[in-house]
């Protein structure tokens, strides 16, 4: 049979890293397999629906090359895509359980239902409402609720993360499979459509394991095969110590596109949440993970949301690229004061920068001095750790030495070199310090590249021009 996963998200808001993550196994384990993956919109809860969020959600999935093959705008051979295109589908299946004494119209007003839990609370028992079925119940018009009739029964299913479970009968219970509203409950609607849609692999987050009793009890009922189930463990904050929220700060994933980070370090940060491929390796290419993802390596614990290991990471993909892709892609990060220089200049000020961008949005920070001239500012000079011991005679001195020193160079990245170390021995400074203080002096940035490759590319003009305002304003 051909896998054919999906990812059902509903249309409420930003997809978050877990449901990223979600969807990024879920496309795996279909492509491993020559499958489809499939993108179902679950909006049957108009109450909660967010305008843009399903444009949102499109979006997010194709910036970190999570493409699907079927989904509501492109279509396919099991639509529609979206729930509340299907709502016929679900009037079909609630009347075959109607017809087959399976499900029935719930008239409880809601205070009789509110009296119904008070007494089971007065007895100190669990509130059930299948203790509370009516007995003749009127034929189901949709104007109320219709309510699946469970049978409690104990069950046994396989997950493929969390192993075999067993079920109590206590907690399978009577619930909503269309509202008054006319819309299905997810409840209901996915295994409609999972069914519909052929999916073998239902593949979602942790939270749906407490009512895994109730479907195995609908599939049950609809004479369904169960498919393959793998619930995904939560994602913690980075104390690991309640599950990521918004408040601890992990944005939208096109947020983190827009501030520069790359779709590749996306890809392998978030699988690698709570994932592994039992080796000591820690970054995977979209191609890596096709070769060695598989669900039973991931954890049941939940994954702790580390950002600087993201940051990390995004390091290192920006490192891995080559000089022309990464100058294409980081084509919107240039600073304003670049555009009227050439595509060559630009890409020897990349060449320099790109081992120390962590992001694409760092560029600016590191490379605007070579396009326009700093702005001076002598108090990163005087709070540098390195040179605020120096006073501004010894500064004014060393500076004037150096650009001696300087004037005299060849004007090539190794000549710059010999230079700089014999001015090292010259005035018996440190590294630390006398680069330190001509990085400043002629860039007046918080981090630059190498010094040598910075002022090689600088031009010998406007270092020894930059190094003399500073000399003069001492
Ligand atoms: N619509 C559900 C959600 O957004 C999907 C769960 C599932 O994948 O079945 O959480």
């Amino acid at each position: 049979m051909a896998v054919r996963t999906r990812f059902a998200p509903s249309p409420t808001g930003y997809l978050h890293v877990g449901g990223i993550r979600t969807a990024l196994f879920a496309y795996l384990v279909a492509k491993q397999a020559n499958g489809a993956f499939i993108l179902r919109l679950e909006d049957t809860d108009k109450a909660r629906e967010v305008a843009g969020s399903a444009e949102h959600l499109t979006a997010s999935l194709k910036s970190l090359g999570i493409q699907y093959d079927e989904g509501p705008d492109i279509g396919g051979d099991y639509g529609p895509y979206k729930q509340s295109d299907r709502l016929d589908i679900y009037q079909t299946w609630a009347k075959k359980l109607i017809d087959e004494g399976r499900a029935y119209a719930d008239s409880y007003t809601a205070e009789e239902m509110q009296a119904f839990r008070e007494q089971a609370q007065k007895e100190k028992r669990a509130f059930r409402y299948r203790d509370h079925r009516p007995e003749n119940p009127p034929e189901w018009d949709g104007s109320t609720p219709l309510r699946f009739k469970c049978e409690p029964k104990s069950y046994t299913y396989h997950d493929e993360i969390f192993g075999d479970v067993t079920t109590s009968p206590e907690v399978v219970d009577d619930f909503i499979l269309m509202k008054s509203d006319g819309y299905p409950t997810y409840n209901f609607a996915h295994i409609v459509d999972d069914a519909e849609m052929s999916i073998t692999h239902v593949i979602r987050g942790q939270e749906f394991i407490s009512s895994m009793p109730n479907y195995l009890a609908l599939y049950e009922a609809l004479h369904l095969e169960t498919p393959v189930f793998a619930h995904m463990p939560h994602i913690m904050n980075e104390q690991g110590n309640k599950k990521l929220g918004k408040r601890d700060g992990a944005k939208d994933v096109l947020e983190y596109v827009r501030d520069g980070y790359l779709p590749e370090a996306l890809v392998s940060f978030i699988a690698t949440l709570g994932w592994n491929d039992g080796t000591e390796q820690e970054v995977f290419t979209m191609k890596e993970l096709l070769e060695k993802f598989s669900l039973d390596r991931v954890q049941k614990s939940g994954a702790r949301f580390d950002e600087k290991r993201l940051l990390w990471m995004n390091g290192h993909f920006i490192r891995e690229l080559s000089l022309d892709e990464l100058a294409n892609r980081i084509e919107f990060f240039w600073p304003p004061s670049a555009k009227k220089h050439s595509d060559s200049y630009k890409k020897e000020v990349l060449a320099l920068a790109q081992d120390r961008l962590k992001t694409l949005k760092d560029l600016p920070a590191l490379t605007s001095y070579f396009f326009e001239e700093p702005t001076t500012g002598m108090s990163l000079i005087h709070e540098n750790k390195q040179l605020k011991k120096l006073s501004d005679d010894e500064i004014r001195s060393l500076l004037q030495t150096a650009h001696g020193a300087l004037l005299e160079s060849e004007w090539t990245a190794e000549a710059i070199q010999r230079t700089l170390n014999q001015l090292l021995e010259t005035t018996g400074q440190k590294p630390g310090t006398l680069f330190s203080l001509i990085r400043i002096a002629t860039t007046w940035a918080p981090f630059s590249p190498q010094l040598n490759d910075t002022l090689a590319l600088l031009g010998k003009v406007k270092t020894l021009a930059r190094l003399t305002d500073v000399i003069e304003s001492l």
